[in-house]
């Protein structure tokens, strides 16, 4: 339904011969037989918000889902090209002789809002997709081994950084050929002497490259080749243009301003510097090293550019390799192995082991006394008496030979074997097999824990570097909704110039999207809780708010009891909620007993009398007014007469709160 986007659409997919030409404003519903619905005709306004209620078993739902929903899907299926309808298949039409002025009709169900193990809150929401876009477009990389922001200068960037020297500035600019490494280099100087270039800076001296240069090929060294002197004056930028172009290429995409001091201020810490050259900081002359590329001046450790799809864990570009991406490792778990430490290990602490008779398996007993002689312990004693050292080499093998004893009626044989370990063997079983029996069997001896790799964060380490206002894109989605909205809308603060101008949009999407969860009373919610935890309430306004997100107009939403669960405070905020999709032009049909709810209603219908059989009809219908007064069931109680009881008993207490 996504193509859709104006009211005029609609009209034309859902001309008929009644509706041709004439405007509806309202849903004419006439011989409806669904269910218990006995030969119902009601008429039901458009745009607005209708609550329709009665007792459990009363037809509410065979009016709303069974008849209305079920036709204006029907219809929707039909208007749409044989081609498409292929894949959607037939749909029955509803009980009903016929339905004027519908809409295309979206239900919002509470059922849950992804079958997709990978599906969050975040990306259910599509919040997800913004801050991938966001952390790809406006995201600071760091370096993984801890050496600081590797920002990623253009050649005009880097010439505006010294074009902006105070006038008179001594500027150096220099190309960085060896960094820190052990060597004597006599090859990389002659090569430099070829190139042209006369003076080398090494290890912080000044040299020519023809000098004699003492290195010791056992030290580090850092050599930087001079590429340009000159003085900060007007003019100069085609030169500083040329000269740091050429470093760059000397450099593999690294370049050293090197300026007097005293020229310092002015330039200030804000200046875009990859990195600074502390101990050179605070003496008379100033480096500062510039990077072309996503490469730590530190370490060498690089990263290409950044793109959404490296944020994302469905993606091999961005999902932690370890787990793929999913947050959690199933491994085999000592703890589910050898559930009973009095037990002794060679006879029957290791349950995989065992047959289910009691038996040990063949050979096992004897490779655990073959770790114990090589470990030093005793494998016929209780796993609780052996020491630690032991029970590792049980679990994880070693690397040096074990000698098997194996006894043989008379006599006895011994073999040297490698010892893996109990884990790696029921590992290589379980992945060797092809019976599903004993996978299922060996199932049982593992357990589901956070990925040691990414701690459960599901990206790469160099993903998980990179960060917005000090936080990586993990940290932001382990954020409850209401902080999160906290830390976007501070987040123009705390951001560059540059980057705001990049982050906007982005910011603004994902802010609207926020403030839909908030107000459907969804604030407590984490954006990377798994969309298949979610209580059937939340998955319904999670889909409420990304449908209001979604902007579409000239729908017919129909909701099913949306107040269940909801903390009293929330429920206000659902109905604002509800109003505002009435207002983008939408009819909204909610099947509902909250006493709030009805009261906010445009238009109120009550089925009934009773349940089942003695349910079905139209008891009443109209404004909150004129409802009030015609005495139904719900009207009495409304009005305070009368105490209902039988919806309120299918209600979640409101009190305390579910968060
Ligand atoms: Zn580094
Ligand atoms: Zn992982």
């Amino acid at each position: 339904m996504n193509g859709l986007r104006s009211k005029k659409n609609y009209n034309f997919v859902y001309i008929s011969g009644v509706e041709c030409g004439m405007p509806q404003d309202k849903i004419v519903v006439v011989g409806a037989r669904e269910n218990n619905l006995k030969n119902v005709t009601v008429e039901i306004p458009r745009d607005k918000l209708v609550v329709i209620t009665g007792l459990s078993g009363s037809g509410k739902s065979s009016l709303a889902f069974d008849t209305i929903y079920a036709e204006g899907q029907r219809r929707y299926v039909e208007s749409l090209s044989a081609y498409a309808r292929q894949f959607l298949g037939q749909m029955d039409k509803p009980d009903v002789d016929h339905i004027e002025g519908l809409s295309p009709a979206v239900s919002i169900d509470q059922k849950s809002a992804s079958k997709n193990p990978r599906s969050t809150v975040g990306t259910v929401t599509e919040i997800y997709d913004y801050l991938r876009i966001l952390y790809a477009r406006a995201g600071v990389p760091y370096c993984p081994n801890g050496h600081g922001p590797i920002e990623r200068q253009s050649t005009d960037q880097i010439v505006d950084v010294a074009k902006e020297l105070p006038e008179g500035t001594r500027l150096q600019i220099l190309a960085p050929v060896v960094r820190g490494r052990k060597g004597e280099y006599k090859s990389v100087l002659q090569e430099i002497n070829k190139a042209g270039y006369v003076r080398v800076r090494v290890d912080g001296q000044m040299y020519e490259v023809t000098d004699d240069i003492p290195m010791d090929r056992y030290k580090q060294h850092t050599i930087e080749v001079i590429v340009d002197r000159l003085v900060v004056k007007e003019g100069i930028e085609r030169r500083l243009t040329d000269s740091i172009e050429a470093a760059l290429k000397m450099g593999k995409g690294l370049v050293t301003l090197s300026y007097d001091g005293a020229s310092r201020e002015g330039q200030g810490q804000d200046a875009p510097a990859t990195h600074r050259l502390e101990a050179d900081a605070t003496g008379e002359v100033v480096d500062v090293l510039f990077s072309e590329s996503y490469s730590c001046p530190e370490c060498g450790f690089s990263m290409s550019d950044l793109e959404p799809r490296m944020f994302s864990f469905n993606s091999p570009y961005g999902a932690c390799p370890e787990c793929t991406g999913l947050g959690t490792k199933t491994e085999f778990d000592p703890d589910l192995i050898c559930p009973d430490p009095n037990k002794p290990l060679r006879n029957g602490a290791i349950l995989p082991f065992v047959y289910k008779s009691g038996e040990v398996k063949e050979w096992w007993p004897e490779m655990l006394d073959a770790v114990g002689r090589a470990v030093g312990f005793d494998a016929s004693r209780p796993v609780k008496e052996i020491p630690e050292k032991g029970m590792n080499a049980v679990w994880y093998g070693l690397s040096e030979p074990i000698t098997v004893h194996m006894r043989y009626g008379r006599g006895e044989r011994k073999f040297n074997t490698r010892w893996e370990g109990v884990l790696a063997s029921l590992k290589k079983r379980y992945e060797q097999t092809d019976s599903e029996w004993v996978k299922n069997d060996l199932q049982q001896y593992m357990s589901t824990k956070p990925c040691p790799v990414c701690q459960g964060r599901r990206l790469k380490p160099e993903v998980l570097a990179v960060k917005l206002a000090g936080r990586d894109i993990s940290t932001v989605t382990n954020l409850s909704v209401e902080d999160c909205l906290a830390f976007f809308s501070g987040l123009a603060k705390k951001l560059t110039k540059r980057q705001l101008a990049i982050a906007e949009r982005a910011v603004k999407e994902i802010l609207e999207r926020l403030r839909f969860l908030e107000n459907v009373g969804l604030g407590y919610l984490t954006l990377d809780r798994n969309a298949r935890t979610l209580a059937g309430g939340e998955a319904q306004r999670i889909r409420l708010a990304t449908q209001i997100g979604s902007g579409l107009m000239g729908c017919l939403y129909i909701l099913d009891e949306p107040s269940i669960g909801l903390h009293q405070r929330d429920n206000r905020k659902l109905i604002e909620t509800l109003l505002r999709l009435r207002d983008l032009g939408n009819t909204v049909i909610v099947v509902e007993h909250d006493e709030e709810t009805m009261l906010s209603a445009d238009w109120l219908i009550e089925l009934g009398p009773g349940a089942g059989e003695h349910g079905g009809k139209v008891v009443a219908e109209g404004t909150v007014e004129e409802f009030l007064r015609s005495g139904c069931e719900t009207a009495q109680y409304l009005n305070g007469e009368k105490e209902i009881e039988v919806p309120l008993a299918r209600r979640q207490p409101r009190t305390p709160s579910p968060v």
